[in-house]
């Protein structure tokens, strides 16, 4: 039984240190198939080709809606967060499809839970509407029994600070905006970073730092080849990429 034990611990150390990188496709996966970023067609995308987890990017419209855009200056419009839905609706993208709302991802996501949504909360002007923005969203995963099934990443540190203070225990809260130490993000209780490749490359001590104090670690936009192998090889957990096939190619190469 002892011996057993051992093995199941020497086991679980080595497949710990070993732990693959994942994939995230960057506003879901829309390199393919005429799709476009944070569609509802790039989610799907992201699903069949069964990768880890698919981003969006959240924002609220004037009259209060939540959509997956990545605005808040997007296409013809100089502020999405400043029209109506109606008016952001109306037009249909150069493919085809209508700007989701959150709600449709939502239903999307619930498809096949097999990849996570990682839900990107935009800035948004006032704290007031962050806070707001939070909270709908959150009773939005809720009721769509969710919360297992998504993560969420933010520039503003607010907006972090919300997700802490109303999430569930155990949600996972990344900070994007690339200016605090692992030790800083750890002490505001987020579970990661989530910097951009220029970040870590400047700091690539902080990849081990975070794996120390129990956080992980996520890269953007990772879309060159070399790139990715070097975040491969230390051993970062998520890479986010606008080609999330030719990353998950290589990891299985590998
Ligand atoms: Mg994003």
């Amino acid at each position: 039984m002892k011996k057993l034990f051992t093995l199941a611990v020497c086991l679980f150390t080595v497949s710990t240190l070993c732990a693959q990188t994942q994939v995230i496709a960057h506003r879901g996966f829309h390199a393919t198939k005429n799709s476009r970023n944070n569609t509802i067609s790039s989610l799907q995308h992201a699903q069949d080709l069964g990768v880890y987890g698919s981003e969006c990017d959240i924002n609220e419209t004037k009259d209060g809606e939540l959509i997956v855009i990545h605005g808040p200056k997007h296409g013809p419009y100089k502020n999405v967060q400043e029209e109506n839905f109606a008016v952001l609706r109306a037009t249909k993208l150069d493919n085809g499809e209508r700007v989701p709302t959150f709600d449709e991802y939502l239903i999307q996501a619930k498809k096949n839970t097999k990849t996570k949504l990682i839900i990107e909360i935009k800035s948004h002007p006032t704290k007031e509407q962050e806070a707001r923005v939070v909270k709908n969203i959150l009773a939005a995963v809720k009721q769509h029994k969710l919360v297992k099934n998504v993560e969420y990443i933010a520039f503003s540190k607010y907006i972090c600070d919300q997700l802490v203070k109303n999430a569930p225990r155990g949600t996972k809260i990344a900070y994007l905006n690339g200016d605090l130490t692992p030790e800083q993000c750890k002490k505001e209780r987020y579970t990661g970073i989530d910097y951009n490749l220029n970040t870590l490359k400047a700091h690539p001590e902080w990849i081990n730092k975070c794996h120390e104090l129990g956080l992980t670690v996520n890269v953007w936009t990772v879309n060159d080849k070399k790139d990715m192998q070097w975040f491969i090889d230390m051993g970062v957990d998520y890479i986010t990429t606008d080609k999330p096939d030719v990353l998950k190619r290589m990891l299985k190469d590998k």
